[in-house]
């Protein structure tokens, strides 16, 4: 998963390139920059390298949301549809904007499932926010329907699945905006880091206006100083550092995927010895990121037992329905509405609590998550990595 892996002499001599040319700031300097924009430079390659029509970079993944949610004008009042399976930040943004984050189920895919999306959409229903969890398409043709029918924009949480495709189109080109994350665990990093994308270029204008306190951006006789606005904005700007080392690892990411779904494959063949076994539904093998491997034991006891082989045979695997992170009954910050907040915002308005999360409420997802096991794919694998991880699948299988 992580590009930190093949960090090299490409990310050091675009950092160089910043360095030699003494301006951070990703606007602005003109007549120091000596013709450097990198921000700008990785926004187009980014662009250009998924399809869509407008990129803009911002300082995270979770930033990336909250500037999609706030060019959508979502707000207090709203509601944001996200699934059960994902990490703190979809739904940290949905909260950030002041509107209430509901949770839909997961299906094989561990992506949302839509029939269930279909039964959580009400006349509030702002925004759906399905995710691309481990690298791997959401059924985002399904679901893009779905919220067409309704009306309501589609924002893709591609965090985790840069470089991932359905039926030849990247992923975050579905909806209205697709947001990636560029943090230190992702597949191609900067450190710090993220982007939008949208083939709408009104979204893209707010979105460029929103993460720049409004600035508009038009040339001016004042410069940047004289720029108008017309709404409120943040600042959710990247610097030239993290769009020189994106350049760099985005030239890398096809090569990565490629990497990785060869690993993957090793995976797979290594997890068919367990008696009973299922894979992770792919909606489309050639397209997947292939970042991780998940499989299915028969029930939550089995799973428990050949993990803990696996895990004395050290080649644990993930389980995400133990993971604080990930998973919606073990966050129990947003459960139990745990804020600083005066009054209990945003889990409550003047003391009165305007939702209550209930634990339970997500029984499919648990069926599923109980009895899934994740193996992280890296890029580089040696061989005595494999013959561990392989002999380790041979005992639990033997259990
Ligand atoms: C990592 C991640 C984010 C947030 O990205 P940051 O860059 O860490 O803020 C959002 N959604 C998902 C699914 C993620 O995995």
């Amino acid at each position: 998963m992580p590009g930190f892996e093949i960090f090299g002499a490409e990310e050091k001599a675009q950092v160089m390139e910043v360095l030699e040319s003494g301006v951070l700031f990703r606007y602005e300097f003109a007549a120091q920059r000596k013709g450097v924009w990198k921000v700008l430079e990785f926004e187009r390659a980014f662009a250009a390298y998924t399809g869509a029509a407008h990129a803009q970079a911002v300082t995270s993944g979770t930033a990336a949301l909250k500037v999609a949610l706030a060019a959508l004008g979502v707000g207090e009042g709203d509601e944001v549809i996200t699934q059960g399976f994902t990490f703190v930040a979809t739904w940290e943004a949905i909260l950030d904007c002041g509107a209430v984050p509901v949770f839909a189920e997961v299906d094989l895919t561990l992506n949302m499932d839509p029939a269930d999306l279909g039964k959580k959409i009400t006349p509030r229903t702002k925004a759906i926010i399905p995710v691309h969890m481990m690298g791997a398409q959401a059924r985002i043709e399904a679901i893009k329907a779905i919220a067409d029918r309704h009306g309501i924009p589609v924002i893709e949480d591609t965090a985790q699945a840069a470089g991932g495709r359905l039926h030849g189109r990247h992923l975050g080109t579905f909806g209205a905006v697709g947001t990636f994350s560029f943090d230190a665990v992702k597949t191609m990093t900067t450190g710090e880091g993220g982007m939008c994308i949208t083939s709408d270029e009104t979204l893209w204008r707010r979105m460029s206006e929103y993460q720049d306190h409004g600035h508009d951006h038009l040339p001016n006789p004042g410069g940047r100083g004289g720029e108008s606005r017309s709404f409120v904005g943040f600042n959710f700007r990247m610097m030239e550092i993290q769009g020189a080392i994106g350049l760099a690892q985005l030239a890398k990411l096809d090569g990565i995927v490629a990497a990785q779904q060869k690993n993957k494959a090793f995976f797979r063949e290594a997890v068919s010895v367990l008696p009973g076994v299922q894979f992770r539904e792919i909606l489309d093998e050639a397209g997947d990121s292939a970042t991780f491997l998940t499989f299915f034991l028969p029930d939550a006891a089995r799973t428990t037992a050949v993990n803990r082989v696996l895990r004395e045979a050290g080649a644990g695997a993930v389980r995400w329905s133990e993971n604080g992170w990930h998973y919606y009954p073990n966050w129990e910050h947003l459960l139990e509405g745990k804020t600083y907040c005066h009054g209990g915002w945003p889990f409550s308005v003047g003391g009165k609590r305007r939702v209550v999360y209930d634990p339970q409420a997500l029984p499919a997802s648990a069926a599923i998550m109980e009895r899934a096991l994740t193996y992280q794919v890296p890029i580089l694998l040696p061989d005595e990595q494999k013959t561990k991880i392989a002999a380790a699948l041979k005992k639990a299988a033997a259990v």
